[in-house]
């Protein structure tokens, strides 16, 4: 590896891993805690340890192409006329559709931007979704529905250090995002932190009040809470009129969802309920906070409309000092969903059915409006279609490893393996990559300049500090090297960062992300720029919704959303629920963090807790091996007993690959409006490894 900068020069740049973005300094590849907003200087075990990534023995430095059923080292030219033959006789015998791509939520905006306009230009397939889907598009469907505009969290992350109460429903992170946990510290002190998670994490371990949900419920909780509040006449009525819609027939559905029948629903005290709503309402500041634990299922878009619900009853989004948001998860959650690798969108956060965006989007391009395809697949969907007559029949992936992070994910190797043609994009060989005709090595985080988009709707930019080993190539010169095979010409796909977030501005300029007035110059130069920035003079918007919502009206709308419960019930052949979620040492399907020793040393194999009466029950002892089966598979994780955890409940981390994969157990029902699959919730038995319960 070569050294750009001097190697005594600290090159400031962001952590490679999740939506906090922790700001860090990376001298050669020695990290060191940079002071930023959001991690207040503090970095966790992850953004430590991170600096490895850059030589990891596992790096891909070569092209690869499979040979024999061997993936061997190939050249460039090689393997990029391979899969442009290739893409161009699968569409020529299966039409635009036979080509698939799938994105990543790690990608940078560029990237992002560019791989959505590579899959509708070069390409001109509608089958373009990314994994992001399976991260926040139920909380984006729901924000969208209630203020007309989704950014995960619609203020900067220092407001809720100064919130003396705080709702945090899903989300732990005081082992996924660990820096974050210093903006809850007024609420925790105040005794104003209360947690909504099926499990007693170390997060919920700090909170006032702790309820425990079955997963599955939490929209009946929700409901229950909402029911007290009003019941009681704790509810903001001035807020309510003046700057909502549709209170009436919310409370006509929570009228019925008193907290004692919530209470048989959920396990939750109807009590705690009550206490609930007494916190929130009497709390100066306050938000309500959402994340994957009640996002990630079936009925997730509606889950977190109940969520807002109560936000709007209570006056919170869109005041000073209170509001609700969502905390996005992967590195560019927020930036991947506004760009256009998703399938029914297109830049600037545009939908892809609009005649107007199209339009628009067309003319940046330069192309005719007709010729973009419409709205595809979602990812779920997408990946179940694989190879199947009515599916594509080749794909190309980028910053994403689905074998290990999609659900059922037995299923959607089966697919993988169906295709003609898997082209993986990634820097490392990930099990998805592993399975690939080619492979072709991409550059990581600090080896390349580009923007990410933070949980905050923040857009950082993140400077090259090292030169990439071998002969590894941008994702952004990968594209342009295959969209110029398929005949585009060369300025249509630019290799440059900056060159192409230039032209992400225009493409985004009047969109709800509208980024035009962001230059490389004034992130360079510091400013702290939250989207939408309309023009080159704006200052940006840190806090959204202050006078009005994005409806053409400005009033938020609350959603008419009842419980519906689990797709997947337990009954007396499965009748465990698993769920499933993050560790601290391990960050989504672990191809990087699992290449880390010193991480790998802490959490390096799969588990499952469990209740002691439960697994004693099933003859499992802690520290021992336990198969978990569900109707789609089984996976095999050593018990850890935990006193702690509700006894019809068991819990998966899903990091881990092979065998031990989470996701061979887990339910791809779909929410309806955001085709989030059910991560969260499916019906499982527990046994011994051989077999015995
Ligand atoms: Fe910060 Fe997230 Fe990186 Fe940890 S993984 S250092 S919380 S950005």
């Amino acid at each position: 590896m070569t050294l750009t900068a001097e190697p005594q020069v600290a090159v400031a740049t962001h952590c490679p891993y999740c939506a906090l973005q922790c700001g860090m300094s990376l001298s050669g590849t020695a990290v060191a805690p940079r002071e930023f907003p959001t991690n207040g200087g503090g970095l966790c075990q992850k953004g430590w340890t991170s600096g490895s990534l850059l030589t990891t023995p596992a790096r891909l430095t070569t092209p690869l192409i499979r040979v024999d059923g061997d993936l061997v080292p190939a050249s460039w030219d090689d393997a990029l006329d391979l899969v442009a033959r290739r893409i161009t006789e699968v569409q020529r015998e299966h039409g635009r559709d036979g080509v698939a791509v799938f994105g990543g939520g790690g990608l940078t905006n560029e990237k992002s931007y560019l791989l959505g306009k590579f899959a509708r230009v070069a390409l001109r397939t509608s089958q373009v979704d990314y994994n992001g889907r399976f991260c926040m598009s139920s909380a984006a469907a729901a924000g969208n529905k209630a203020f007309g505009l989704d950014r995960g969290l619609p203020f900067p992350l220092t407001d809720v250090g100064d919130a003396d109460a705080v709702l945090l429903i899903g989300a732990n992170p005081a082992e996924t995002m660990p820096p974050f946990m210093q903006h809850l510290r007024k609420a925790i002190d105040a005794g104003g932190l209360v947690v909504v998670d099926p499990r007693r994490t170390p997060t919920a371990e700090q909170a006032r009040l702790h309820l425990a949900p079955a997963p599955g419920t939490d929209l009946a909780l929700a409901l229950g809470i909402l029911h007290a509040l009003v019941a009681d006449g704790l509810f903001d009525r001035s807020y309510v009129d003046k700057r909502t819609r549709g209170f009436e027939a919310v409370w006509q559905i929570a009228a019925r969802w008193w907290p004692e029948r919530v209470e048989r629903i959920t396990g939750v005290a109807a009590d705690d309920q009550r206490r609930v709503a007494r916190l929130l309402a009497g709390a100066r500041n306050a938000y309500v906070l959402t994340a994957r634990g009640t996002e990630q299922h079936a009925s997730g878009s509606d889950t977190v409309s109940a969520w807002i619900n109560l936000a709007l009853a209570l006056g919170l989004p869109g005041r000073a000092g209170s509001g609700y948001g969502c905390l996005t998860g992967q590195g560019n959650g927020q930036g991947g969903r506004e760009h256009g690798q998703k399938a029914d969108q297109l830049p600037g956060y545009r939908r892809i059915d609009d005649p107007g965006a199209r339009e628009h989007v067309a003319r940046v391009w330069g192309v005719d409006p007709a010729e973009l395809p419409g709205p595809g697949r979602s990812a779920y969907e997408l990946l179940d279609a694989l190879g199947t007559p009515a599916g594509p029949k080749a794909m190309l992936a980028f910053g994403s490893n689905v074998v290990v992070s999609a659900p059922r994910s037995a299923h959607v190797a089966e697919r993988l393996r169906s295709l003609d043609l898997l082209v993986v994009a990634d820097f490392v060989l990930s099990e998805t990559a592993a399975m690939a005709d080619v492979v072709l090595p991409v550059m990581q985080w600090a080896e390349e300049s580009g923007t990410m988009t933070n949980l905050e709707g923040r857009i950082l930019l993140r400077r090259k500090a090292l030169d990439p080993p071998g002969e590894v190539r941008s994702d952004l010169a990968v594209l342009a090297g295959l969209a110029q095979r398929l005949g585009q010409p060369a300025e249509r796909f630019p290799v440059h960062a900056e060159t192409v977030f230039t032209e992400l501005r225009e493409a985004s300029r009047g969109g709800l992300a509208d980024y035009s007035g962001i230059t490389y110059d004034r992130l360079r130069e510091g400013e702290a720029l939250y989207w939408p920035v309309p023009g080159p003079g704006h200052a940006g918007t840190p806090r959204m919704f202050l006078d009005s919502f994005a409806h053409a009206d400005g009033r938020a709308r609350f959603a008419p959303v009842d419980h519906r419960g689990p797709a997947e019930p337990v009954d007396d052949e499965y009748p465990l629920i698993a769920t499933t979620g993050r560790v601290l040492q391990q960050y989504q399907s672990g191809a990087q963090t699992r290449l880390v020793a010193e991480l790998n040393a802490v959490v390096g194999e799969a588990f499952v807790e469990v209740h002691p009466d439960t697994a004693a029950r099933n003859g499992l002892a802690h520290g021992g091996w336990a198969r978990v089966v569900s109707r789609r598979g089984e996976t095999t994780a050593r018990v850890r007993c935990v006193p702690s955890m509700r006894p019809d409940t068991v819990f998966l981390p899903f990091h881990f690959p092979g065998a031990q994969r989470a996701n061979l157990l887990t339910n791809p029902a779909l929410d309806p409006a955001s085709r989030m699959p059910e991560f969260k919730v499916c019906a499982v038995r527990l046994t011994t490894e051989d077999g015995g319960a």
